[in-house]
């Protein structure tokens, strides 16, 4: 594609907008509130604005590869405090895609150089579920099953926070584990239980009163 068209393309977007609604940009302009965080990954293909039919200004968005909440990561860890503590944000969601290049890669032993310890955080996912992983002889329905998995950890990671522990307490604000898969467009509800995946390991991570 020539880089004029990004130009181009964003005139005919602007045109669209400004038919639909007039005020959209003043709108814009005044602020966002928007009632969701999306942790999502940086993969092409999973666009997170329009797999869910959001406009500008209704999502807070953050992606990296392979949608990682690592707690020692500053950049996923300020996205959460700022969506939660002055965004208010009531829901998060993770989401996950089938067909995802970095759980692939943690699924091998290549030497990725600065990868590395980013993919270590996916290598100690299949660690914890090893047992379940292992038992699965398809090679695809294990990869699959991995990108589950790592999307149930990174919404534990999320309700870690102290943020999120405190917006729980205080109002009503929801964690959501979904998986896109690429093959098909559809949206997929994990439908996670947190309440009794975490009833005997919060007390360990409990933050404040
Ligand atoms: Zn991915």
């Amino acid at each position: 594609m020539n880089i004029e068209q990004i130009f181009e393309n964003n005139k005919q977007w602007i045109a669209k907008q400004l038919k639909t609604d007039a005020t959209f940009f003043d709108k814009l302009g005044k602020g966002q509130s928007p009632e969701f965080l999306y942790i999502g990954c940086s993969d092409s293909r999973v666009s997170a604005e329009e797999l869910m039919g959001l406009q500008a200004g209704e999502v807070f968005v953050h992606r990296n590869i392979a949608n990682m909440v690592p707690n020692t990561d500053l950049n996923s860890m300020s996205v959460i405090n700022y969506a939660v503590m002055h965004l208010k944000v009531n829901h998060i969601v993770v989401c996950g895609h089938y067909g995802c290049g970095g759980v692939k890669a943690a699924m091998q032993q290549s030497d990725l150089g600065i990868l590395n310890p980013w993919l270590r955080n996916i290598r100690d996912v299949y660690r914890i579920h090893r047992k379940e992983l292992d038992a699965i002889t398809d090679e695809d329905a294990k990869y699959r099953r991995l990108v589950e998995l790592n999307v149930q950890e990174q919404c534990m990671n999320v309700i870690k926070t102290a943020e999120v522990q405190k917006a729980n307490t205080e109002r009503n604000l929801k964690v959501y584990g979904w998986i896109f898969d690429i093959h098909t467009g559809e949206l997929i509800d994990l439908k996670i239980d947190f309440d009794a995946i975490l009833k005997d390991i919060m007390a360990i991570y409990k933050i404040g009163n």
